[in-house]
């Protein structure tokens, strides 16, 4: 049996909502804040079903299953070992899901929670639209994706071939996701925002999972992490924190936050110097993390300071270099997964010897052609 009921309170305003939320924010017109569960959830070991695939051996630790549930096979990606001396480092390969990215662990979770929506959306030009797109098609609903006029993502053709319909909006990043949400007015439509729904959070607690069973049951001392809208870094400190609250982990693995200097609104925000409204950003080969506005940072601001954590904001010219390297290793990422590896040597002072650092890369290299 679930451990957790899964009862939802907005953040802001603790407003209890019910699992599935109806709409991926507080209800609340004069709130709008972000979801999370009302109590952290309990790692249990004696619950994990190893029979099951991918990520659904943790399924009685997460949102209950329909009867039949959907699925592509994700998760239970390789950990890999990439350097032993003076400290271990290795390379979670979560660009091995089915679309190539992490982000099939959040879209497997709102494909099985949509009740009875017939068109499922999100706004994105990128790795979320494409794995929503993927996940609708194998459940046989409609997918629409919002994106923006100007948008020249190589993602967008494995988006189209999933059979996803795919709107322009004129207007910014903010305007795509306002029109998206003012879609899902209709009762037919579910607005699955990999940004805002935390089905999306909740289920990429089991990377944090994966590492640890992986490791022989252990954490590591730090995972470093790309961060655009915070997903990832707030669904792997979620996950830790239920290793601990369950007293499998003494203490929570020191979380690293890397964007690139061109769009670092995180180290901004962490140095007091961020204002939304203000807050100037150049374009970045990185596409997965730049978002200037990421409209939970304050959340993600809390993911770092509460793991002890850093945020690294990588030199842009390092990026592609970065990504070749870790190519003639043999894992060819996209540029966004290689902030990781180019964070680097911007730790390694860090790290005491014998300790245990995990790299997460996000997405596969044949997405950034
Ligand atoms: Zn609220």
């Amino acid at each position: 049996m679930p451990t957790h009921p899964f009862k939802l309170r907005c953040r802001r305003c603790n407003q209890p909502v019910r699992w599935p939320p109806p709409s991926p924010r507080c209800p609340r017109p004069t709130c709008g804040g972000p979801l999370q569960p009302i109590r952290n959830i309990v790692f249990d070991a004696t619950l994990i079903e190893p029979a099951q695939q991918g990520m659904w051996r943790y399924q009685h630790m997460l949102p209950p299953l329909p009867d039949d549930p959907i699925t592509l096979g994700e998760g239970w990606t390789p950990l890999l070992n990439h350097k032993r001396e003076p400290y271990q480092v290795f390379l979670k390969n979560d660009s091995l899901n089915p679309t190539d990215s992490y982000k099939d662990r959040g879209a497997a979770m709102l494909i099985n929670n949509l009740g009875d929506a017939e068109v499922v959306i999100d706004d994105s030009s990128g790795n979320a639209g494409a794995a929503l797109a993927a996940y609708a098609a194998r459940a046989n609903v409609q997918a629409r994706v919002y994106i923006p006029v100007d948008a020249h993502s190589s993602k967008l053709d494995q988006i189209a071939r999933y059979g996803a319909e795919i709107v322009t909006v004129e207007g910014d990043r903010d305007e795509v996701a306002r029109v998206a949400e003012a879609a899902a007015n209709d009762p037919a439509v579910f607005y699955a925002s990999h940004a805002w729904h935390p089905g999306y959070v909740l289920a990429i607690q089991t990377i944090a999972w994966e590492i640890w069973e992986q490791l022989g049951r252990k954490a590591p001392d730090w995972v470093v992490l790309p961060a655009g809208n915070g997903a990832l870094l707030r669904g792997v400190r979620w996950g830790f924190r239920s290793l601990q609250k369950g007293k499998l982990i003494k203490s929570l693995p020191r979380l690293v936050a890397v964007q690139s200097d061109h769009c670092a609104p995180l180290l901004a925000y962490r140095k007091g110097e961020y204002h939304a409204t203000h807050f100037q950003a150049e374009p970045t080969v990185a596409d997965g993390v730049a978002i200037p506005n990421p409209p939970l940072i304050e959340a993600m601001g809390a993911a770092v300071k509460k793991t002890k954590g850093r945020v690294i904001a990588v030199p842009e010219e390092e990026i592609l270099p970065a990504q070749d390297k870790l190519a003639r290793h043999g894992f060819f990422v996209e540029p966004t997964a290689a902030l990781s590896y180019a964070a680097l040597p911007y730790l390694e002072h860090k790290f005491k010897p014998g300790q245990t650092v995990v790299l997460i890369l996000t997405g596969h290299g044949l997405k950034s052609n």
